[in-house]
């Protein structure tokens, strides 16, 4: 139980793990808040698709920095030291700038919520997360950086889509611990893995094994299988979901929040098959096969799923993700060959 329990107490868990500064655009020397990060505590484990998770919450959704007036876009606070190209800062001040900023509700005092779990670590900046990464790559398009770095931007923006925009998530904190474990009564979560981001889509598919799902276990089931990015499982167990929960305005928000994050891993997803074309020294090509075979998961293309974990588990698969794909039986179900026919 105790992986679960940080989803309600994390707050504390990441209290001095950074803190808020004040910087200036190094385009339009517009002020900028910004978040520090002195560690990331990877205590929460990781998603199938890599996301490191800070004891259940993630700090990688507060760093990226967007400057609400030129809109120049970068990583975190250590890369705005870096040089801004001369024709991005050009193009940035032109009266008409390429670059686009998708539509998002502003995160303010009246609008969304601020995750409770990064209280303390969340700069002032009203843009989510995933709208930074979304200028940040299309930057490094114009700038012509490499696949890389374009892959890393869209599976972050991804991500933070993941974290950010889950409908599910006011449902949650409204529940009482209690209520909590009430919801997680009978699953057994003893594994020999540590890993609490696994342990937790395997709670959320456990739950949904009951026949009769109660409001409660719905919530937690939902919510789990929305911020994992477990789209796929959550789009076929979504009309039993919202029927328990009974909020059917629900259905549209997370159909929004799904095909948002799709929209990015299908941006991660040329990346990947570019890198694949030219492997870059920083990550080994089985790597990058599994995950072609996630994005093809999420995106609920299971035959092209299937043929790039095959490529992946060719041999070419680094020690650490062998073992940590032993973890994953329902992962693995999708890789292995079917029985002899
Ligand atoms: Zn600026």
């Amino acid at each position: 139980m105790i992986g679960f329990f940080t989803l309600f107490l994390v707050s504390s868990g990441l209290a001095g793990t950074g803190e808020i500064r004040d910087r200036k655009c190094p385009v339009c020397e517009e002020s900028l808040s910004v978040t520090v990060l002195f560690s990331s505590n990877n205590a929460g484990g990781a998603d199938p698709d890599l996301m490191r998770r800070a004891g259940g919450a993630f700090p990688l959704i507060v760093e990226p920095i967007l400057c609400s007036k030129c809109h120049f876009a970068t990583w975190s606070v250590s890369s705005l030291d870096e040089p801004v190209p001369e024709k991005l800062k050009t193009a940035l001040l032109a009266q008409e700038s390429p670059f686009v900023v998708p539509e998002f509700v502003p995160i303010v005092p009246s609008g969304p919520l601020r995750g409770p779990y990064t209280e303390g670590l969340d700069s002032k900046q009203t843009s989510p997360a995933w709208v930074r990464y979304d200028l940040l790559a299309q930057q490094l398009s114009f700038t012509g950086e490499s696949a890389w770095l374009r892959y890393q931007a869209a599976h972050n923006a991804a991500w933070a889509v993941r974290l950010r925009e889950n409908p599910l998530q006011e449902f949650l904190f409204d529940m009482t611990r209690e209520q909590f474990t009430e919801a997680l009564k009978g699953i057994d979560s003893k594994k020999e893995r540590d890993n609490p981001a696994a342990d937790q889509i395997d709670a959320a598919r456990k739950i949904l094994k009951n026949d009769a799902l109660t409001k409660d276990q719905a919530v937690v089931a939902g919510f789990l299988l929305r911020t994992h990015g477990e789209l796929t499982d959550l789009e076929e167990a979504w009309p039993r979901i919202v029927k328990a929960i009974g909020e059917e305005h629900l259905t549209s928000k997370v159909q929004k929040s799904i095909a948002l994050e799709r929209v990015y891993l299908g941006k991660a997803l040329a990346c990947v098959e570019e890198l694949l074309l030219d492997p870059p020294e920083q990550v080994q090509p089985g790597v990058l096969h599994y995950l072609k075979g996630e994005f093809h998961r999420r995106l609920n293309q299971p035959a092209e799923a299937r043929e790039a974990y095959a490529k992946a588990l060719e041999g070419e698969l680094p020690d650490w993700l062998k073992d940590w794909a032993k973890g994953q039986p329902e992962l693995l179900s999708v890789v292995k060959p079917g029985p002899p026919e």
